[in-house]
């Protein structure tokens, strides 16, 4: 399998550039589930507790964000349906639980990727300036001021927390056509799994 990366475009979220195939390394112990399981589409509940396995999980998933690479990754990304993310913006790591957004200014465009939806990025236009209430990993109730690409960031992974993916904000066209191009890339990742079995694991010339 091919391991080849390209230059990732500018700041795009997830890795929008990585290719479609890719496999996690084995160190990453929380495997980041892509567009078709049925975990990035449902809506995930409050977190109540903030205990030892609670903090683990937090650091997996620090883990699997590093090795993809991406800045922010949500829980349910790991198959875990509870209302928080971790993120990395300008070596600044954090995690953010039951983030709530209390006011939003303006408007910024900006090109977005998902590591959900690996390869692919899109325009989409979202609010510049977002004030955003949570409780960060000690318990403590904090208010974050964020603009342009840490609003982004925090927008993006509360999607997730929603069961939103970022398709549900282009235009039906522009959805449509990504659609069909995710579920041809599936296709043609299946084919290569089924072709790499037949021929023993070997690569055939
Ligand atoms: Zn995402």
């Amino acid at each position: 399998m091919s391991d080849e990366r390209r230059p990732a475009r500018s700041g795009a979220i997830g890795n929008a550039e990585a290719p479609v195939s890719v496999t996690l390394p084995v160190m990453a112990s929380q495997r980041i589930r892509t567009y078709g399981d049925p975990v990035l589409n449902t809506k995930a509940t409050d977190v109540t507790d903030i205990d030892g396995k609670f903090v683990k999980l937090c650091d997996d998933m620090f883990v699997a964000m590093y090795d993809a690479p991406g800045i922010g990754l949500a829980a349910p990304q790991v198959g875990v349906q509870k209302r928080f993310f971790v993120y990395d913006i300008d070596d600044e790591p954090g995690v953010l639980i039951n983030p709530t957004v209390t006011e939003s200014d303006g408007d910024w465009v900006f090109e977005e990727g998902c590591l959900s939806v690996p390869g692919m990025s899109f325009e989409i236009v979202r609010p510049k300036q977002i004030l955003v209430s949570g409780i960060d990993l000690d318990g403590n109730d904090v208010t974050v001021e964020a603009d342009e690409l840490f609003s982004r960031l925090i927008q993006h992974e509360i999607d997730h927390l929603d069961g939103v993916l970022l398709l549900e904000h282009l235009d039906d066209d522009q959805r449509r056509e990504a659609i069909k191009e995710l579920n041809a890339r599936k296709v043609a990742a299946e084919a290569e799994r089924a072709l790499k079995a037949s021929s023993g694991g070997l690569q055939l010339p």
